[in-house]
């Protein structure tokens, strides 16, 4: 049988970006309304997550190690500017210098073994304003809508260029909340950025979640072989609201929250849907919701995910980084 690509996908490291996006719209006076994407009770009780804002180096830690440990691959954000909280390569309000350097060093050195590592432009809360790098009253993914392909390039280059500066090679962006923009002009920006900060012609981005078809396939936005260029928009197959949002108050069993992916009794669940159709397995978490708020239900809920996956599913998936899927996905697809 056909084994295929498994990816796991971790948004918003190192911050609370759900609590630090509404804190901070708030303060500028302009509350986020709790409507549509937003609606969400676990969102609408965002003040109790004030405690975990910054998310412990060593919670980063021991998912590493547990990923490297059972060979879980994929993607990981690491925002350049989180929350405008300072850039990760000079200094970040709520970090040490000793701590900034400890949790640029889990990303380089263990983070990049199994997972490519993209910014998820820049702060994940407010616009930057790039020319005075001061927060703008507005969100940043409502912000880029309306931006040009220049000025949307420059945002990511922006990105790319601190984390390239820390010392960590970001192949490809990942998009904060959703980006209501035109798409091409999404791409090529993208494939702009990753030319001119890393030489890289070869790229993704992650934006878009589909989770009611039995087959989903990510989506070539740009191929151009002769000119050695791609941009893959790597779809997840999981809710965009994805199970283990639940666990930010306490709530939700671990064992429960598998059952979304693979149930007990390996027999039903989004990856058997998946797999049914030969469908790659890509799926997506955040680190708030795996960290839970610091009891790391999240985390639980995916160990038992895994565990299920190595008992029932073994011999039917391989795990890939990011990048190594985008590959995929041009070699299976493209022309
Ligand atoms: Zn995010």
């Amino acid at each position: 049988m056909e084994r295929v690509p498994a990816v796991f996908i971790v948004d918003d490291p190192p911050i609370n970006s759900a609590y630090l996006m509404r804190k901070q719209m708030e303060d500028a006076g302009k509350p986020l309304e709790e409507n549509g994407f937003f609606s969400r009770t676990y969102l609408s009780r965002w003040r109790e997550m004030e405690k975990s804002t910054i998310i412990p180096n060593a919670f980063f830690k021991n998912l590493i190690i547990w990923a490297l440990k059972e060979g879980v691959k994929g993607k990981c954000s690491l925002l350049a500017c989180p929350g405008g909280l300072g850039f990760l390569d000079s200094a970040v309000t709520g970090y040490s210098k000793a701590e900034l350097k400890e949790l640029i060093g889990i990303f380089k050195n263990e983070y990049m073994q199994n997972f490519e590592i993209t910014p998820e432009i820049l702060t994940h809360t407010l616009a930057l304003d790039l020319k005075t790098d001061k927060l703008l009253p507005v969100t940043e993914h409502e912000w880029m809508a309306a931006q040009d392909e220049k000025t949307l390039t420059a945002y990511m280059a922006r990105g790319l260029q601190v984390l390239r500066n820390a010392g960590i090679i970001a192949t490809g962006i990942t998009q904060p909340c959703n980006y209501r923009g035109d798409f091409a002009l999404y791409s090529r920006a993208v494939l702009n950025a990753e030319k001119r900060v890393n030489n890289i012609s070869k790229t993704y981005y992650f934006h878009d979640c589909e989770a009611e078809a039995l087959e989903v396939n990510s989506k070539i936005m740009i191929n151009n072989p002769e000119k050695n260029e791609y941009v893959v928009s790597v779809v997840s197959a999981s809710r965009a609201d994805e199970p283990f949002w639940y666990t930010l108050y306490g709530e939700g069993e671990p064992g429960k929250l598998a059952d979304y992916y693979i149930t007990e009794d390996g027999r039903q669940g989004r990856f058997l849907d998946l797999l049914s159709t030969n469908s790659p397995l890509v799926f997506h978490a955040h680190g708030q919701t795996l960290y839970s708020n610091g009891s790391e239900k999240g985390f639980l809920a995916l160990q038992e995910v895994v565990r299920r996956m190595n008992k029932y599913l073994s011999g039917r998936f391989v795990w890939m980084k990011i990048g190594e899927f985008a590959e995929w996905n041009v070699k299976k697809w493209g022309i």
